[in-house]
């Protein structure tokens, strides 16, 4: 008997909305295809996190939030203060920030190795944030449990059991 063919992923098709602040960018569409990012759409239920020094309010889903609350419990029982920098980011926001690089003169490809394009960045999913600590941005590493740590400079890492890193850098999803 003949096994059936496993089904083919289906891509996420680029909504029309997208497409539009893409073009308005000047952004390829192939440029995204060729990359294989990955749609995140924006979050429609979302909590305020955190607060920070200055006012600013950090969104994250209820889930986000709460998984942020224990994380930042943990790291501080270790003696560590850690801060969102980055949270919940509208689409049209991370369109702002790219018009803003590429108005300081950088290149599109240079932003876009720092920045994803507008709809393919994790902040819209609200389940992803940006950590700071006193000391910078701390480096975050998956652990063989799935938990995650933050090696933070000369303190050595903070540890969380529960928690996802989205990878690089300091970057986790929640
Ligand atoms: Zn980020």
């Amino acid at each position: 008997m003949r096994k059936p063919h496993p089904p083919m992923p289906t891509p996420i098709e680029c909504p029309e909305e997208i497409k539009a602040v893409l073009a308005s960018l000047a952004i390829p569409t192939d440029l995204i295809a060729a990359r294989s990012l990955v749609l995140h759409p924006e979050a429609q239920d979302l909590v305020v996190a955190a607060t920070g020094e200055d006012g600013r309010e950090y969104l994250l889903t209820p889930a986000a939030a709460a998984k942020w609350r224990e994380m930042s419990a943990a790291a501080l029982a270790d003696g560590v203060v850690i801060r969102i920098g980055s949270a919940f980011r509208s689409v049209d926001r991370q369109a702002e920030i790219i018009r803003d690089k590429l108005a300081e003169g950088l290149s599109l490809e240079a932003v876009l190795c720092i920045s994803a394009p507008p709809g393919y960045s994790e902040h819209h999913s609200g389940r992803a944030i940006d950590v700071t600590t006193d000391e910078g941005a701390p480096r975050a590493r998956v652990r063989e449990d799935q938990g995650v740590s933050l090696a933070v400079r000369e303190r050595g890492p903070v540890r969380f059991r529960s928690l996802l890193s989205g990878g690089e850098s300091a970057r986790l999803r929640l």
